[in-house]
């Protein structure tokens, strides 16, 4: 158990953050890299059994948070309320007039799994099923594998469930982070973020690039994430992915991260 229950954690850690970073941000909400559909469902099961809610739902809500970053339709922009911004919208029960998968996500709507997972888009049922099906996938877990192993799967999707939530409140808050560009709205750069999120957390860049699949521009902006999508490219799993790694056109991004952490703490 003491040395089982890490190891697997991490291992589940590691397999469900990406899950939600490659496979519901990077490529279902933003298209910044093409795979087999086989590729494209291990990771959306990987981001699905950390409750992370209905893909479709997942991506239109995203792509709104883009198209209207910091004003007020934003789904959840801490300018309007850091409750709602954390994790008060979730708790609608419908898509807000203003969002529409049909319009938003038509290259989603289509894939009959995405559309069972989406429940017509009544958010309490899509929650519901996420629920089940995690819980199950659990139980699963513990009749073959043990109580060590499920316990640290769990750990790790509640976990996990949270980061995403988190980022969209800090990554969004000026006093914390960094901008390495002069975007319009209030995206920066939290280094911890980042770490807990394989990489989401150089937000500033990906919100100037949100097309890229590589959102860590600099030497110092670590980005698993997009190493594990560079490993896929090259092993033949991804067939082509948009790079972007310009240079700062802020005066105030630090040289290091070194300088970062001084003068942000
Ligand atoms: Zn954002
Ligand atoms: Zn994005």
């Amino acid at each position: 158990m003491l040395t089982k229950f890490p190891i697997a954690f991490i291992l589940f850690y590691a397999w469900h953050m990406m899950g939600i970073t490659i496979g519901y941000h990077r490529l279902l909400s933003h298209r910044s890299f093409k795979c087999p559909k086989l590729v494209e469902y291990f990771w959306i099961l990987a981001g699905y059994l950390a409750f992370e809610g209905s893909p479709i739902w997942w991506a239109t809500m995203h792509r709104a948070h883009h198209r209207h970053t910091d004003q007020p339709l934003d789904p959840h922009s801490p300018r309007y309320g850091w409750m709602n911004a954390y994790a008060g919208w979730i708790f609608h029960t419908q898509y807000p007039a203003h969002i529409n998968p049909i319009d938003q996500a038509k290259d989603l709507t289509d894939d009959p799994i995405y559309q069972f997972l989406e429940q017509d888009g009544k958010w309490e049922k899509a929650f519901t099923l996420a629920l089940i099906i995690g819980v199950n996938f659990r139980i699963l877990l513990l009749l073959f594998f043990g109580r060590t192993i499920a316990l640290a799967s769990l750990a790790a999707a509640i976990i996990v469930q949270q980061v995403p939530v988190l980022l969209n409140l800090v990554c969004h808050l000026p006093k914390l982070g960094y901008k390495n560009y002069e975007t319009a709205d209030d995206s920066v750069n939290v280094w911890w973020v980042a770490l807990l999120t394989g990489g989401e957390g150089w937000h500033n860049n990906h919100h100037a690039f949100p097309g890229s699949a590589r959102s860590g521009f600099r030497p110092f902006e670590l980005d698993p994430s997009w190493l594990m999508i560079r490993l896929m490219k090259s092993s033949g799993l991804v067939s082509w992915m948009h790079e972007e790694s310009p240079s700062p056109n802020t005066k105030k991004a630090p040289a290091s991260l070194f300088e970062n952490l001084t003068t942000t703490a």
